[in-house]
């Protein structure tokens, strides 16, 4: 299935959250199935990766936003994973700092864009200027409803400088969100990952969700679409994912720079001191 054409929000189009089924897996029973098909895929995006540096000509930017618990990290951990850490970079935006919080929302967003030849995540992101700042109201209507268009302004502004965008929903239900927790409570080595917000947080699943279709609507566009991935299963959300970011790479018509210098000479010299180092 192409799940580039299946998942992405068309321009415009009004989202149901509640309607689209968050534990799809297509016609995989479970993991096992997917193995040999992600195994390819891990290959792909390492070899699309070197050759989207090695052209250093354009970038990509991956926006990764959802519930907490919606699996952002492992997202992040599954698909950077395979590819060279020189080339990638992570940003993580939390509660705006001073400095940040005293310009305008996007300033510390637009320093973290990738440069050319570089493929960035974003975990949370601009986004949540307008889910966490509406839904707790920290600051007025009038401010938060003209941020779609700012931000499909600077987006596509990005877009226009050779960066290509992926966004990403990551959707998981109220009861594997839930499931999540439990997991997180159960496992030592998880009770690091609990905070009290989460739990705070998911009282308002019903406004992040209607903040969250607001989003998907006013801002998927041909430059910079958002995708809703079902999330409940990590390993289908990791393919699904991975599929999206390959074809989108495969689409670049990336080429190898031409060398810069005469590799008939060069390879000349190479045998003369292989000769020499022979003797
Ligand atoms: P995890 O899912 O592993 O808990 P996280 O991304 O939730 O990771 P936290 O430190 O728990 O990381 O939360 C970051 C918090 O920062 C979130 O509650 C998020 O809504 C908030 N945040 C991010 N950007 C903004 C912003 N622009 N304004 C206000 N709050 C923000
Ligand atoms: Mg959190």
């Amino acid at each position: 299935m192409n799940f580039s054409e299946k998942f992405r929000v068309k321009p415009g189009n009004t989202i149901r959250l509640a309607k689209i089924d968050a534990a799809f897996k297509d016609k995989h029973e479970d993991q096992s199935s997917t193995l040999a098909e992600m195994e390819n895929y891990k290959k792909r995006l390492r070899d699309l990766q070197y050759l989207l540096y090695a052209e250093n000509k354009q970038s990509l930017l991956i926006i990764l936003q959802a519930m907490d618990a919606g699996g952002k990290d492992g997202t992040i951990n599954h698909v950077l994973g395979s590819m060279n850490p020189q080339g990638t970079r992570v940003y993580g935006f939390k509660v705006p700092s001073a400095e940040e919080a005293s310009h305008d929302f996007l300033w510390r967003i637009h320093q973290a864009a990738p440069h050319s030849g570089q493929v960035s995540i974003f975990n949370r992101s601009h986004y949540e200027d307008v889910l966490i700042s509406r839904v707790h109201n920290l600051i007025p209507k009038k401010v938060w409803s003209k941020r779609y268009d700012l931000i499909n302004d600077f987006e596509k502004n990005l877009s226009d400088s050779g960066t290509h965008i992926l966004k990403f929903y990551l959707h998981i239900s109220k009861d594997e969100q839930l499931r999540r927790f439990k997991h997180r409570l159960d496992d030592p080595t998880r009770h690091w990952k609990i905070s009290e917000s989460d739990y705070r947080e998911r009282e308002f699943w019903g406004d992040y969700t209607k903040a969250y279709e607001d989003v998907l609507c006013k801002c998927s566009t041909e430059h910079a679409p958002w995708f809703v991935i079902p999330a409940d299963h990590k390993w289908f959300r990791n393919l699904a994912v991975s599929q999206i970011v390959v074809a989108t790479l495969e689409s670049l018509k990336m080429e190898f720079p031409k060398p810069t210098i005469d590799i008939k000479k060069v390879r000349e010299k190479y045998h003369k001191a292989e000769k020499e180092a022979n003797n």
